[in-house]
């Protein structure tokens, strides 16, 4: 098995371009403990970014994540996010000590608006400094935010810290291929690329399976590799199951050809204008 690559934050920190999902995770007693072990699974096989927020099962997911990096919590790279409705000055400095406490740690890794809201830009990056400077985040950064939003950040003060946007890319949906993915690029924003595999949708079809076929590999591990065929983009897959986790571990170990990025090209165009970034 190949080590996992690194995509290097601006603040030059180095995480793995292949992380963990947690979205529908703490949704149901029944499945947590399975979770807990996949998420386990991934630490040990590198996976070591967890992305988790607020908003996921209602703290429910962050409290999985909690039981899976107990005494484990210096191998992970912990990312949170604060809904826009608490991204007050005061509100984001709650979410975060409230995540905190279902998370069972004293530090978060990284911390994300998860999208724009009501409150002003420079509210939430003031509250982002202050929660810092307390040791309560390490880095902040932002997610669905498109090119002018970004442009709009980086002019604000303390703006241009900003470490990464979460975003929805996988093959399917590639309109940020036109202008956010080459301005995160100059800019040098590592994007991380959220339903990677389309939430699954992506696994049927034919030509995703046929490339599947070329390499003895799945669908869901060419999806991966396509998303993370770029140096400066993060892919987070969500599994709640051992057998999919390290499928997904493996397809870091695919090189896609030309053949296959002719055929799968033919499936989802490159985007020829500006589209509005979509958000699930
Ligand atoms: P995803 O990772 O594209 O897909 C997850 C789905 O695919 C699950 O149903 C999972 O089921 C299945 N799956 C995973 N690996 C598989 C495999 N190898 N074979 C077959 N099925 C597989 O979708 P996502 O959860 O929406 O996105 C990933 C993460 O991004 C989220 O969990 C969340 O952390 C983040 N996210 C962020 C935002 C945002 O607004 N910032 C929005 C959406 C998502 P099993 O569990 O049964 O494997």
């Amino acid at each position: 098995m190949r080590d996992i690559k690194k995509v290097t934050l601006p603040c030059g920190l180095p995480v793995p371009a292949l992380g963990q999902g947690t979205w529908n995770m703490g949704e149901s007693a029944g499945s947590a403990a399975a979770e807990v072990r996949a998420l386990q699974r991934g630490i040990e096989l590198g996976m070591t970014l967890i992305d988790t927020a607020e908003m996921y099962a209602d703290g429910g997911s962050e409290k999985v994540v909690g039981k899976a990096i107990a005494g484990r919590r210096d191998n992970v790279f912990l990312v949170s996010k604060v809904l826009p409705s608490n991204a007050s000055r005061r509100g984001t400095i709650a979410a975060c000590e409230a995540s905190l406490r279902r998370l069972g740690v004293e530090q978060l890794d990284l911390y994300l608006l998860h999208w724009r809201g009501r409150y002003a830009l420079a509210e939430t990056i003031e509250a982002f400094e202050t929660l810092i400077r307390d040791g309560k985040i390490r880095q902040w950064g932002v997610s669905n935010f498109d090119t002018d939003d970004m442009e709009e950040l980086r002019e604000l003060a303390g703006g241009d810290r900003v470490q990464t946007n979460q975003v929805l890319y996988n093959l399917s949906r590639r309109g940020i291929e036109y202008d956010l993915l080459p301005w995160s690029i100059e800019h040098g924003v590592p994007v991380m690329a959220y339903s990677p595999i389309e939430q699954g949708r992506l696994l049927l079809q034919a030509s995703v399976m046929d490339v599947a076929r070329r390499h003895c590999a799945t669908p869901a591990q060419i999806a991966l590799a396509w998303v993370m065929r770029n140096p400066g983009v993060i892919a987070i897959p969500k599994t709640g199951s051992i057998a999919h986790l390290e499928e997904n571990r493996a397809s870091l170990d695919i090189e896609l050809d030309a053949v296959d990025f002719e055929a799968l090209e033919r499936a989802f165009a490159t985007p020829k204008r500006k589209r509005p970034l979509e958000m699930l």
